[in-house]
């Protein structure tokens, strides 16, 4: 039977570590602030918001939520940039249609980019600068990694999916730590023995137990970044834990696995954009 990487225990210590970050922050009169713009009414993401809100609210966070209509989202997200009292800035997905990520993402200062939206900041990655911010769940899955201490450099890492929120970054995330990574997508031929090939597998598809036993090995490290809700409303991953179970060596579980973590980065990402704007 595999093991779960649990990435509630991960997120614990991330947030304890944001806690104190954020009280020493508050003791110099600043109060760390994330603003999210919520060009949407969609359900799903204003319950996601929320749920930030409170994550932000536990550990000293201000959060600040704006609802631009699509004419304004550019100009909200610049003005929020040039906020001095605010650190972090978000705008959630979906958009309104005929807008994409990177061209809303262009209106966030790379300083306060604490989600990796702006094209910039991607590009920042692949080139190598620091104190770059990358999307939250990319990072969420290299933090797993290194809690865990999973051994990266010289090992074959393959992420299937190659969207610039997840799969592209957490590629380069990999790369930078000396991984040998394959990253897949759609017309990938033969998937299966591409995946069987991974040390590490990351999935971030989309696609409900997409990723079942014939698409890993025995010892294969599994981080399973979708989140697929069901009917009853829970939520699956992409890959098939069940039948996986047997075969990989570990695995994060769906939910309690990359969600937890990723919320907790974007907290600790707007704490270290705080405390970088207080030394500058
Ligand atoms: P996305 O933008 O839809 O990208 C999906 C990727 O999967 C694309 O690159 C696509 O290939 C590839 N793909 C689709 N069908 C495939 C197939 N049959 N075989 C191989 N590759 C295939 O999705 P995303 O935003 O990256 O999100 C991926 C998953 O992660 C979703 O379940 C999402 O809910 C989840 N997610 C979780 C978190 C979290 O915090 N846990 C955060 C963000 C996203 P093409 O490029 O060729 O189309």
């Amino acid at each position: 039977m595999s093991r779960l990487l649990d990435g509630k225990k991960i997120a614990a210590a991330i947030r304890a570590d944001v806690t104190a970050r954020t009280e020493s922050l508050t003791a110099q009169g600043i109060t760390p602030t994330l603003a999210i713009a919520l060009p949407t009414d969609d359900e799903s993401a204003a319950w996601y918001v929320r749920s930030l809100q409170r994550a932000a609210d536990k550990v000293g966070i201000r959060c600040l939520v704006e609802k631009p209509a699509a004419t304004e989202i550019a100009a909200s997200l610049d003005t929020l940039s040039g906020t001095a009292d605010v650190h972090g800035v978000m705008c959630q997905t979906p958009l309104p249609p005929g807008l994409t990520l990177a061209e809303v993402g262009a209106h966030i200062d790379v300083a306060k980019d604490v989600d990796g939206a702006n094209p910039e900041s991607l590009g920042r990655l692949a080139a190598g600068v620091a104190d770059t911010f990358a999307p939250a769940t990319a990072a969420a899955v290299l933090e797993i990694l290194h809690a865990e201490q999973v051994p990266l450099s010289g090992r074959h890492a393959v992420v299937v999916g190659r969207s610039t929120v997840v799969g592209k970054p957490a590629a380069l995330l990999l790369l930078a730590e000396n991984a040998t990574v394959t990253v897949c997508h759609s017309r990938t031929a033969d998937l299966p023995a591409v995946t069987r090939g991974a040390d590490i597998l990351v999935a971030a598809v989309g696609r409900p137990k997409m990723l079942g036993a014939e698409y890993v090995s025995p010892g294969t490290i599994v981080i399973d970044v979708g989140t697929n809700p069901t009917e009853d409303g829970g939520l699956v991953g992409d890959v098939d834990a069940d039948a996986v179970a047997d075969t990989v060596e570990a695995i994060t579980p769906v939910p309690g696995g990359v969600g937890p973590v990723t919320t907790a980065l974007l907290l600790r990402n707007v704490v270290v954009a705080a405390e970088r704007a207080a030394t500058r």
